[in-house]
């Protein structure tokens, strides 16, 4: 059986993600950030919540933890690296091990940079990607426990995986990511088409997630630094793709 992701929009610009299959009777919440939307979306689809996964540790992709498993005894699943920081965290992961929801096979990759245990969760049978706030539709999280090598080597990591992999990111930042993309290679074409359509999802406030990785690796340019064009625009034409990465970064803080 399929799974079926919906969107869950929480506080101002984060989504949580209900996981779920009919087949199973599992349903998983995906970084919560508060209980109340979540609650309001499993009772507007008769769901019962089973578990509860966690991209990493901060408040706006936990906050919905505890008061979550109270409710429902759903099991929290989290970074193993990072447990003392994950409220209520009953099953710790890493890369060594894949993580089973029923029949379903989740690949756990280490994605640090953003915060130092940071991980996704891959359904590579299903093409759905969870990327918290490594990945978002173009653009890259901060770098808050992490240095542009490390999270070169993470996004490096998720741009392994096939690129029909459906991209769901922490938070509704596209429209912004989209527009810093633009002033370091505004002749992309796949760059210029994919922010006529997110501007009309957004005028209308409609979700620009998901993106699928093959989109990214054309338009995010936080996947691009070997872009002849950013390249131009950063007057970084010999430098290595870290240092290029990491002065990308840089101007995305000051933007
Ligand atoms: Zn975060
Ligand atoms: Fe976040």
């Amino acid at each position: 059986m399929a799974l079926t992701v919906d969107l869950v929009p929480c506080l101002s610009d984060n989504y949580a993600y209900l996981l779920h299959d009919a087949a199973d009777g599992l349903c998983a919440v995906v970084d919560p950030s508060e209980p109340e939307p979540v609650r309001r979306a499993l009772a507007a689809r008769g769901l019962r919540l089973t578990h509860i996964l966690n991209t990493h540790h901060h408040f706006d992709h936990t906050g919905g933890n505890i008061p979550l498993k109270q409710e429902f005894g759903a099991v929290i699943v989290g970074p193993a690296k990072d447990r003392a920081r994950i409220p209520g965290i009953d099953v710790g992961v890493d890369e060594s091990a894949p993580w089973q929801f029923g029949p379903h096979t989740a690949r756990i990759l280490e994605i640090p940079a953003h915060t130092r245990a940071h991980i996704a969760f891959a359904f590579e049978d299903e093409n759905i990607v969870f990327t918290g706030d490594t990945l978002f539709a173009m653009g890259c999280g901060r770098l808050f426990e992490g240095t542009p090598q490390m999270m070169w080597t993470s996004l490096s990591k998720l741009m392994r995986l096939a690129d029909d992999m459906r991209v769901y990111c922490g938070h509704e930042y596209t429209l912004s990511n989209g527009r810093f993309a633009l002033t370091v290679e505004p002749n992309n074409a796949d760059l210029r088409a994919r922010m006529k359509e997110v501007q009309a999802l957004r005028a209308q406030s409609q979700p620009t997630i998901p993106s699928t990785l093959g989109l990214e690796k054309k338009t995010n340019p936080f996947l691009r630094p070997d872009s002849p064009e950013i390249r131009k625009t950063l007057a970084m034409e010999d430098a290595d793709t870290v240092a290029v990465f990491g002065e990308l970064r840089r101007r995305k803080d000051a933007f």
